[in-house]
């Protein structure tokens, strides 16, 4: 029996866990598969306190895996792929054999990025398709690529990507970038990268790897063909929640409802990071409401809650 099960690795989950830990609560963190969350595909992270020359994105949260770590955190390296709040205790599965009871859940699942939905977008991930540049920028040196989206995904992954690629255009449905104006400065100034402004993609070429798109232009209808050796995918993200979605209230988008901190709607649930906030999407954010989640939580064991 657990007090605190926290499912997720990424700021939110590690930061709960480091305030679980010191709290002398014995959290279990169950990590997913690939430990770190989002973060891990990030280059630079410039906008975390405390790092005034900025911070690799894996690197940050290495640290924040040892810090929880250090106060005695425990990780279970797997996938949860079922979850009972229906009764106390809380029940948990992980891989679909493991079973753990818990008497407080922190649900820090975070968010996925999401596909355009094009033909041969799927075949293709992995063999030109990409929604991680910092992974993949690598295998494209010296080639032409695009980048689809307007936000700062976009412009971070274009601007990253053009150290190893010849060109980088960007494929916005707009004529307006919704990215930061720092972001979009810096994209706008790179020599190596273009715009292709009010258009989307119909569809990806390549047999066993990306050759190129077709362009649809939204305002005039043209459509057009611009070759290219890949695509990376910058057009947001979906919360990772489909797993609690007949016990836990969410809103229209899937994201987690919380109420009065990181409270949900079954006490002795709480969730904390992007799993739960679609506003504002930080790392230095999902650490805080990890932090409150851990808080919460402690508070709901104290008041003996989780034997009523
Ligand atoms: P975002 O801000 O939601 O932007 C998504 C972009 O993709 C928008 O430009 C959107 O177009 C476009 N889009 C959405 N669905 C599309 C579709 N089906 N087809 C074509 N285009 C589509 O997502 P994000 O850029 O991933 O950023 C998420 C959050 O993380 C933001 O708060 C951002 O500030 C933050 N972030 C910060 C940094 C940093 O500071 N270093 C880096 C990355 C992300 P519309 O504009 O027309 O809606």
């Amino acid at each position: 029996m657990r007090n605190v099960v926290i499912i997720g690795s990424g700021p939110a989950g590690l930061t709960a866990a480091v305030y679980a830990a010191r709290a002398n609560l014995s959290p279990l963190l169950i990590e997913g598969w690939q430990s770190g969350g989002q973060l891990t595909t990030t280059t630079e992270v410039e906008n975390y306190p405390g790092f005034a020359k900025g911070i690799m994105g894996p690197e940050l949260m290495k640290e924040m895996r040892s810090q929880a770590e250090r106060f005695g955190t425990e990780f279970l390296t797997g996938e949860v792929t079922a979850a009972n709040f229906t009764q106390r205790p809380f029940t948990i599965t992980v891989d679909a054999e493991q079973t753990i009871h818990a008497k407080t859940v922190i649900i820090a699942t975070g968010a996925a990025a999401i596909q355009i939905g094009v033909k041969n977008e799927a075949r293709l991930t992995g063999h030109g398709v990409s929604t991680c540049a910092t992974c993949d920028g690598f295998f494209f040196k010296g080639k032409e690529l695009i980048v689809v989206g307007g936000g700062d995904s976009a412009m971070e992954e274009a601007t990253f990507l053009t150290k190893f690629a010849t060109k980088v255009s960007i494929v916005h449905r707009r004529d307006k970038l919704r990215a930061s104006k720092i972001m979009q400065d810096r994209a706008v100034k790179n020599e190596k990268i273009s715009f292709v402004w009010n258009s989307v993609v119909e569809d990806i070429f390549g047999t066993d790897i990306v050759t190129g798109v077709r362009l649809k232009n939204l305002v005039t209808g043209k459509v057009t063909e611009l070759p290219c050796a890949g695509v990376f995918v910058a057009i947001g993200h979906r919360p990772n929640t489909s797993l609690f979605s007949s016990q836990i209230d969410m809103d229209a988008k899937g994201y987690i409802r919380t109420i009065e901190g990181t409270a949900t709607n079954v006490p002795g649930v709480f969730a904390a990071g992007d799993v739960q906030d679609s506003t504002y999407r930080q790392a230095v954010t999902a650490a805080g409401s990890g932090c409150m989640a851990a808080i919460d939580a402690e508070r709901f064991l104290e008041s003996g809650s989780h034997n009523l």
